[in-house]
């Protein structure tokens, strides 16, 4: 599904990412964790296409194709969705709006039919009666005067519509409340399948206690330091980041 190897990944001359390899099979949910500054939120930039990256060495893979030359759109298309910690707003378009636009646009790209307005409705009722969307959010512009849950909400549900075969959530250092952490753990499990990869991102093993990993990455200085299963997670909950963080860890 993805194949992330020997990343490097610079930003004005600064190495960030300093060789990271990651392999993501179809169905399995990993958790990449570590402290603040260690190229978390570098990483999922550069798997969304953002720009300012620079990539030094190394090639990304997604379902065989070479991920890095894709636009940011194609790999909407090809089946990833990344979710960041500050969502955007679009005043003046209704929630309802954006999602059946990127709904379409997605869908036209993989050669299906544009659902109809009444087709969406009923699409996007049934989804967001499980995310507990009210139909009054869906009438809101996005994310304008959104509390963190109802962000979070709108996030999920734009996921739960695109159906992608990849979500990557960085959801680290966002102070999730109590309702987005619910929101984003019953999302992400509601939509985890034999064919779904996700990658959590997070600083906060809290999360994890609701979105069970099959496999942990502690990242630190750039670097994959260690990977096991989710019961690192509670290792590093108990430990703290101590022992990646020092030269020892270079
Ligand atoms: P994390 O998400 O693990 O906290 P980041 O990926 O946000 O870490 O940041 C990793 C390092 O890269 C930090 O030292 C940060 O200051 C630096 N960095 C990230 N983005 C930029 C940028 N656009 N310009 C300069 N430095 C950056
Ligand atoms: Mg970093
Ligand atoms: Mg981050």
């Amino acid at each position: 599904m993805l194949e992330i190897k020997n990343l490097h990944v610079a930003v004005d001359g600064n190495e960030i990412l300093k060789g990271i390899d990651l392999t993501v099979k179809p169905g399995e949910v990993h958790a990449i964790m570590g402290p603040n500054g260690s190229g978390k939120s570098t990483l999922s930039y550069v798997l969304a296409g953002k720009d300012d990256y620079d990539i030094t060495e190394g090639e990304v893979l997604f379902n065989g194709e070479n991920l890095l030359e894709m636009e940011p759109n194609e790999r909407a298309v090809a089946g990833m969705f990344l979710a960041f910690q500050y969502p955007i707003e679009i005043p003046g378009v209704a929630t309802m709006t954006f999602l059946k636009t990127a709904l379409n646009a997605v869908r036209k790209e993989r050669g299906k039919d544009e659902l109809s307005t009444p087709e969406f409705m009923k699409l996007v009722k049934e989804k967001a009666a499980k995310l507990n969307v009210s139909q009054e959010m869906l009438r809101r512009p996005l994310n304008v005067g959104f509390s963190g849950g109802e962000k979070k909400r709108a996030e999920i549900l734009q996921m739960a519509l695109l159906e992608p075969s990849l979500c990557v959530l960085d959801e680290t250092d966002s102070g999730l409340d109590i309702d987005a952490l619910r929101v984003v753990s019953d999302g992400v499990n509601a939509l985890r399948a034999p064919e779904r990869s996700m990658i959590v991102i997070t600083h906060y093993q809290r999360l994890l206690d609701h979105i069970v990993p099959d496999i942990v990455h502690v990242m630190a200085r750039g670097r994959i330091q260690r990977t096991g299963g989710k019961e690192l997670a509670k290792e590093l909950e108990a430990k703290g980041y101590a022992d990646y963080v020092g030269e020892a860890a270079a």
